[in-house]
Formats: structure tokens, C-alpha cells, sequence
């Protein structure tokens, strides 16, 4: 019945196909996210009311599948997805993909299929310059040593190949915000937005990546596929080596 009166012609989620007026509320109403403006974190209507993708799921399938050919059937690249969000999950799994890795260190709370591989993201058993590509969509801000977690990402990247490194992000701070002496989860809600998240990203988010030696672009499509219902606002953070620099 949802489906039926949301339907039209507004949005059309790439995962179902669906077509429909608007979407379902999802994110956190915390005060914190509204005065920081965090993009990709606040309350907001986001949520395909039939697949359940999010927004900034679609606008990985806007990347991955029409800026680039990663969901192309069949090809030989090697990929590495942590925290596999399901749709996309999907979407990769059924091209049939043989270089396709994904993994989450958390795999037994998330009720993740046996495929998820229990991956740490601090300790990554794969060679140095192995990955052609790398999600990481909202993940470091969970990660205390989030630095620790970028220079794993960068020793297992191949030199031509990119990685995809989407965090919520602060659009009017400067500098980060995070405390590690911050122990309780409501402190941490209070301050960062979300218990089980480690700081608020401010602008100097893309410092954090050239520091341990990535080239950051940083790209708004969100525009151009509006039509798949995207945060306008949530541009696409690209960290490559350096011999290779993306431009969509
Ligand atoms: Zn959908």
C-alpha cells in the first residue's frame, strides 16, 4: 500500500528500479549533526521504500556502475568492499566478479551472510598494491586509529587503482572533532552524533588521507544523477597513489 501511494516519477532507486515521490526517514535527529551540518548523517528522507537502499549506497552504484564499469559482469579487477552495504553487495555478487572481496570486522552482530568474510581493516591480510578498487562507505568514523586504518587502505592498493573513502563530514567545521578520552556512548552521542562513532570529520578530512601519502579527489555527481535520489550535498572522496587521477 506505501509503495502503491509513494509511486511516481520524481526518483527511480538504481538497485529496484522503483520509482516513487520520495523516500523513508532514516539517520540520526541528534542536535550535534544539525549544527555541524553533517552531510550523509542527519535525519533525512533517503531510504527506498522498496529496497531499503540509502542514499549514499545509490550513489556508489552512480559511481561504480555509470561513471566507471566496476559492475560490468564478468571482469577480472580486484576489489575489496568493507562493511558490505546489501544492495550493492548484490548488485556485485551477481556480476559475477571472481576478484570481488568482501569483509566486515564485526560479521556476528550484523547478521551478515557467510560470504562476508570477517575482514579487520587494521590488519589486512592482503599483499601491498594488490586492490584495483576499495569501498570504505562510513566506516572510519568508527575506527578509534582511524589513520592506522587509511595507511593499511593505501599499503594494499594497487598503484593504479582507487579507493572510495566516504565518511559523514562536517560542512561548516575546519578541523575534526574527536576526544579519545571519551569512554561513555552517551558522551559520544552527544558529541559525535552517534555512540558507536569516534569523532565528526571536519573539512581537513582529505589532510587525513594525503598524510599518509594518498592523492585525494573530490568530486560532487550528485547532481547529474539526481534522479536516484541522492544528498545533493555528498560529494565522492577518490584516494589514489598519484599515477592514476580519476576524473568523472
Ligand atoms: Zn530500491
Amino acid at each position: 500500500m506505501k509503495l502503491l501511494w509513494n509511486t511516481g516519477s520524481r526518483f527511480k532507486c538504481p538497485f529496484c528500479n522503483y520509482s516513487s515521490r520520495g523516500h523513508a526517514l532514516m539517520g540520526s535527529n541528534s542536535a550535534v549533526l544539525a549544527e555541524k551540518e553533517v552531510i550523509g548523517g542527519q535525519r533525512r528522507r533517503a531510504r527506498c521504500l522498496k529496497c531499503g537502499s540509502t542514499d549514499r549506497e545509490r550513489l556508489m552504484f552512480a559511481y561504480l556502475g555509470n561513471e566507471r564499469d566496476f559492475l560490468t559482469k564478468g571482469h577480472d579487477k580486484k576489489i575489496l568492499h568493507i562493511a558490505p552495504e546489501s544492495n550493492l553487495n548484490s548488485k556485485f555478487r551477481s556480476a559475477s566478479l571472481p576478484g570481488y572481496v568482501c569483509g566486515d570486522k564485526f560479521t556476528f552482530g550484523y547478521n551478515y551472510p557467510e560470504y562476508v568474510k570477517h575482514i579487520d581493516i587494521l590488519d589486512l591480510s592482503f599483499p601491498e598494491n594488490h586492490f584495483d578498487l576499495i569501498i570504505c562507505n562510513h566506516v572510519l568514523e568508527h575506527i578509534p586509529d582511524d589513520n592506522l586504518a587509511i595507511k593499511e587502505l593505501f599499503r594494499v592498493l594497487k598503484p593504479e587503482g582507487e579507493a572510495i573513502l566516504q565518511v559523514p563530514i562536517s560542512a561548516n567545521t575546519k578541523y575534526t572533532v574527536e576526544d579519545h578520552t571519551i569512554m561513555s556512548d552517551e558522551k559520544r552521542k552527544e558529541l559525535f552524533g552517534q555512540e558507536d562513532h569516534m569523532r565528526i570529520y571536519g573539512q581537513d578530512y582529505t589532510d587525513r588521507l594525503s598524510h599518509v601519502g594518498f592523492k585525494v579527489t573530490r568530486v560532487n555527481i550528485s547532481k547529474k544523477y539526481n534522479l536516484y535520489g541522492l544528498n545533493q550535498q555528498e560529494d565522492i572522496f577518490i584516494a589514489t597513489k598519484g599515477s592514476k587521477t580519476p576524473n568523472p
